[in-house]
């Protein structure tokens, strides 16, 4: 008997028709003789909604406060699919994260699992129960609720999956794959049949929000044998796996950021030290910056420019501003309308010119760079974000138009 485990995102258990729908999904795989473990997120907007609510109340709320309240989404979507199995017949039960033992670490908004009791959860599937978990959340040491960054329950599936060994994962969502880039930014998408843990990873972690990035490492660290597929057609998927069959292009995706900001400190000391300094001040509040350029120095200073994210925007100026005079700048300049456009492909290791056709394809589209970071497999450019949809097609169709 094989156990499967599979993810539901937010739009596909958006109302009571997609709630059954899914119901529906489950059933099959259960009757068709499988064991399952399904994940589910809150329903449509949920959690957008629920924060618009803290905002109201109070902008500045405490980040456990805001689990206590993320995690209630969930756990309306698992009761209410657990009612739609048992009005099926079949065995079900639902559990929150706290029932199904999926421990995390303490950082509130943004918990890493850290072991999984596979006890309650074991006990269910012998009873030959479905059992169907809240995503996104987790229990810390102290026994509060955790959720694990927006996008996570793609991490709860792919974590259960690895804990229990599961024969495979499927993630469904309201795309019926990876596409090369966001099928609903650029129509010339085309959907992969398969892509490499690494270039998922990166295309993740770049802002392809097709799936959470750290459920993408721990599927590859497990081995997990995951697929993502749609809820609303039943139509093979792309496969996400540690070597591709494919012949492989230069690159395999386009992505796009717009979470991110830019702070120039202008006129730094040009000496020894500066940037450890002020690194480290961001560093020890475990703000995590991104690109950093300095410019030139010259007699009378330097100038450091980094991104990071919206989020961090706040709390980093006000760090800096407290440091001002120790570190001795003259001013910060924040930008957060910026966005990042990053192509990546474990090809472009060995394809000469991959970065210059990207920067063509911006200067044929008359969009100008304003920073530039690369990996071994990605090259990112920043750029004004009101041009990033541009930007997304422009490049896109200079790597994959002819192949159309
Ligand atoms: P879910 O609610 O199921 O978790 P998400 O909204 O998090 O779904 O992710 C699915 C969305 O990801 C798609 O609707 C699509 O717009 C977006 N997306 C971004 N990049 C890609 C890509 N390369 N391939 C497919 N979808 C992508
Ligand atoms: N509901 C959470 C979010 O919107 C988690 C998820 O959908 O994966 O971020
Ligand atoms: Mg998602």
């Amino acid at each position: 008997m094989k156990l499967i485990v599979q993810k539901f995102g937010g739009t596909s258990v958006r109302d009571a028709e997609r709630i059954r729908n899914v119901a529906g999904i489950i059933a099959d795989t259960y009757k068709a003789g499988n064991r399952v473990l399904a994940v589910l997120s809150a329903q449509g907007d949920t959690t957008d909604d629920l924060i618009e609510k803290a905002r109201e109340i109070n902008p500045r709320a405490s980040k456990r406060e805001m689990d206590m309240l993320l995690s209630t989404g969930e756990q309306i979507s698992i009761a209410l699919c657990a009612m739609a199995l048992e009005a099926m017949g079949l065995p079900v039960v639902s559990l929150a994260a706290w029932q199904a033992g999926i421990h995390t670490t303490s950082a509130h908004s943004d918990a890493r699992i850290k072991s999984i009791d596979a006890e309650r959860i074991r006990r269910e599937l012998d009873q030959n129960k479905i059992v169907l978990v809240a995503g996104f959340q987790g229990v810390s040491r102290f026994g509060d609720v955790t959720t694990l960054g927006r996008g996570g329950s793609d991490t709860s599936a792919v974590a259960l999956a690895a804990a229990f060994r599961a024969d495979l994962c499927q993630i469904y969502t309201d795309v019926d794959g990876v596409y090369t880039t966001d099928p609903r930014i650029v129509p010339g998408a085309r959907k992969l049949p398969e892509i490499t843990y690494d270039e998922m990873l990166e295309l993740a972690s770049q802002g392809a929000q097709v799936l959470h990035n750290r459920s993408v490492e721990l599927a590859k660290k497990y081995h997990v044998n995951m697929e993502v597929v749609s809820s609303l057609e039943r139509k093979p998927g792309t496969k996400v796996k540690e070597v591709v069959k494919m012949e492989k292009t230069s690159i395999a995706g386009v992505a796009k950021d717009t979470s991110m900001a830019r702070i120039a400190v202008v006129q730094l000391e040009h000496s020894p030290g500066v940037a450890f300094r002020m690194f480290s001040l961001l560093s020890q509040a475990s703000i995590n910056v991104d690109a950093i350029i300095q410019s030139i120095g010259r007699e009378d200073g330097k100038d450091i420019s980094f991104t990071l994210p919206k989020t961090d925007v706040e709390e980093a100026v006000r760090l800096l501003e407290e440091q001002k005079d120790a570190l001795g700048f003259e001013q910060l300049i924040v930008d957060e309308k910026i966005a990042k456009v990053s192509i990546v492909g474990a090809g472009m290791m060995s394809t000469p010119g991959v970065a210059t056709k990207m920067f063509e394809a911006l200067y044929d589209a008359n969009i100008n760079i304003q920073m530039i970071n690369t990996s071994e497999i990605r090259v990112s450019v920043f750029i004004d974000e009101e041009d990033v949809n541009a930007a997304m097609r422009a490049v896109h169709d200079k790597f994959f138009g002819d192949q159309l």
